[in-house]
């Protein structure tokens, strides 16, 4: 498949004075292709989060990107721009209208005095000068693509619709500029399973019906067991396994994806087997040495200990273990 945006040793740092430096992202790499649905998974705090932000430069201080290239091939030029070496203005010019993101939780962060429609036009116009009406009939465009009804969201206050309905809205609002690349930041937390699920089948409908390229973050596997076509593992500010989901949840690689499903409670299935990861991801002021996941993986052993293993290719997967034949026989299946 073509690539959309090559992501090559990514690496977001904070300088946090007095307290040392902090490496949030380090040496990240990863395509994503044209149309191609990726989901980002980890806990909180693994980068996932600052990676998106970096994809779009939006970094906020005191972080800065500090390293690796983004290789932007959306122009259909025979070589691809380099996102970090353009402008802050052309920079801008390109967020919304080739990638947009909708950042967690800004469900809550709409305008609570202004109506919908003038929200959606203050979006635009913020990007790109357009009459009123042509931004009202996107707008109307956008609002059934999320199976809204228009005639009445346009009108209405924030506070008059429910949470998953803001969120959809936000959805609606991000597909305005009519972005090649969308990457949605948690779009289903605090919001109740069935609205989850309306929510993630309508993101499918989209990617499908455009063509889109998103890139999903997520803490939750379960989320993307049905949605994504490929699986990107984030543990503290590194990527540790990469697979299609189907091929992921049969058989993970990795210890912490092994956590990740393990801790994963199903409408159906027995709850006494499931438990969170034992421990807490290390402070990134102060990562452990060799494999940051040594301090609570089951299988570390002294190599692990010492030697940061390299995310490797195996067949269609990448995987970051010193042991990934043995997590990989001892694996149970699972089913999300
Ligand atoms: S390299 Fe070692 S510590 Fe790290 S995940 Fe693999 S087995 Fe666990």
């Amino acid at each position: 498949m073509k690539p959309l945006l090559q992501v090559r040793d990514l690496q977001v740092t904070f300088d946090l004075g007095w307290h040392g430096r902090l490496i949030a992202v380090d040496g990240v790499s990863f395509d994503l292709a044209h149309g191609e649905f990726v989901a980002l998974v980890g806990e909180s705090g693994s980068g996932k989060s600052t990676t998106a932000l970096a994809l779009i430069r939006l970094v906020p201080p005191p972080g800065f990107i500090s390293g690796g290239r983004l290789l932007w091939w959306g122009d259909g030029e025979g070589k691809p721009v380099e996102l970090l070496q353009l402008s802050a203005s052309q920079m801008r010019e390109r967020r919304w209208r080739d990638i947009a993101m909708v950042f967690q939780g800004a469900q809550n962060a709409l305008n609570p005095v202004m109506r919908i429609a003038e929200q959606m036009i203050e979006t635009v116009r913020a990007h790109h000068p357009m009459p009123r009406e042509e931004i009202l009939d996107r707008a109307a465009r956008c609002l059934r693509m999320v199976r809204l009804e228009p005639s009445r969201v346009l009108r209405a206050y924030p506070h008059e619709l429910s949470g998953g309905m803001r969120q959809r809205v936000l959805i609606a609002m991000s597909l305005l500029m009519t972005p090649r690349l969308l990457i949605l930041d948690e779009p289903t937390t605090a919001l109740d399973v069935i609205t989850q699920a309306h929510i993630l089948e309508i993101l499918r409908e989209i990617q499908e019906q455009l063509g889109l390229t998103m890139l999903l973050l997520t803490h939750d596997l379960a989320v993307v067991a049905k949605t994504a076509r490929r699986v990107l593992i984030m543990y503290a500010g590194q990527i540790v396994e990469e697979a299609p989901p189907e091929t992921l949840f049969e058989i993970p690689y990795h210890p912490y994806t092994r956590g990740l499903l393990q801790a994963v409670p199903t409408l159906r299935g027995d709850l006494t087997g499931k438990r969170p990861i034992p421990g807490a991801p290390p402070d990134l002021r102060h990562p452990p040495p060799g494999c940051r996941f040594h301090p609570r993986c089951p299988y570390a052993d002294e190599i692990c200990r010492r030697v940061e293993p390299a995310l490797e290719d195996v067949g269609s997967r990448r995987v970051a273990c010193h042991h990934w034949q043995r997590v990989a026989q001892e694996a149970p299946a699972y089913k999300l």
